[in-house]
């Protein structure tokens, strides 16, 4: 059985974040392991505290499975402050780790702050570059690349820049996914690597219980990479998963549910 690593932050509420990546990987019928990065008290209206963890204890959590399980992928979420990401950036070049799936997250949907705003450089220049496969959404990629993509055009400009940012200096497989769930007349996404384009199309599904769906993603992205799928086909199977759990919309709580894992 594939071993896939997720390093984010506890969503107590169960939509987003470790558990939903747990859930994910689970549901792929894989093992999951978690590095817990930060705690964050929340449910679905909104994040009402957040508690990062100690640099040293995220990398002592890292050395706990690295010396031990060696995952077949990891998936990166929210990583809240400078002194994690370097920790984390450090661990993943100790251990030469493949298969990395990061989530740049940088703010909840209901809009907490998820990381330090002058993290955010050091996010791009010492753990994205590490990367097989970065997926920001709009707002994370308007902050990445400079400017807001407001259509698919703009948003393949956007994952250009991006790329040529992150990824100008390495040789193998590695992308950009922007993902335009957040647009208003689609929910196209863009992946772009070195040579290519491809446009994922898809029309935007009338749902509010949309919590966790990045998360979501990215981790099932790290599923199918485990499982030795391409960049390409991993995300055309994760964005097929996402939308199945979308589509059985779990009404939970009195803000923005979460995502049904359990279909
Ligand atoms: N990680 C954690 C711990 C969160 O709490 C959230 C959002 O609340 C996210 C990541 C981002 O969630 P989403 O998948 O909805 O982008």
């Amino acid at each position: 059985m594939k071993k896939v690593l997720t390093i984010a932050g506890s969503d107590c509420s169960g939509g987003a974040g470790i558990q939903a990546d747990l859930k994910t990987i689970t549901a792929h019928r894989l093992y999951g392991m978690s590095v817990i990065t930060a705690l964050t008290a929340q449910n679905t209206t909104g994040v009402q505290a957040v508690q990062a963890i100690d640099a040293d204890f995220v990398g002592a959590q890292l050395d706990a499975v690295f010396s031990d399980i060696i995952p077949d992928a990891v998936k990166i979420g929210m990583v809240a402050n400078k002194e994690i990401i370097q920790m984390i950036a450090r661990k993943m070049q100790q251990y030469k780790v493949r298969n990395i799936v990061l989530d740049p997250v940088m703010a909840a949907t209901a809009g907490s702050k998820l990381l330090q705003k002058e993290a955010t450089v050091i996010l791009q220049n010492e753990l994205m570059p590490l990367a097989s496969i970065i997926t920001p959404n709009i707002g994370e990629a308007a902050v990445l690349a400079g400017f807001t993509p407001t259509t698919t055009d703009e948003m393949e400009k956007a994952a250009k820049i991006i790329y040529e940012k992150v990824f100008a200096k390495r040789q193998d497989d590695c992308a950009v996914l922007v993902k335009g769930g957040h647009l208003t007349d689609s929910a196209d996404d863009v992946l772009c690597d070195k040579n290519l384009t491809y446009i994922y199309n898809s029309r935007k599904i009338d749902n509010k219980n949309t919590h966790g769906t990045g998360c979501t993603l990215s981790s099932a992205i790290a599923c199918n990479l485990a499982e030795g799928f391409n960049l390409q086909q991993s995300v055309k199977n994760a964005k097929k998963y996402v939308t199945m759990a979308m589509q059985t919309n779990l009404d939970l709580g009195s803000g923005a549910g979460p995502l049904n894992h359990m279909a």
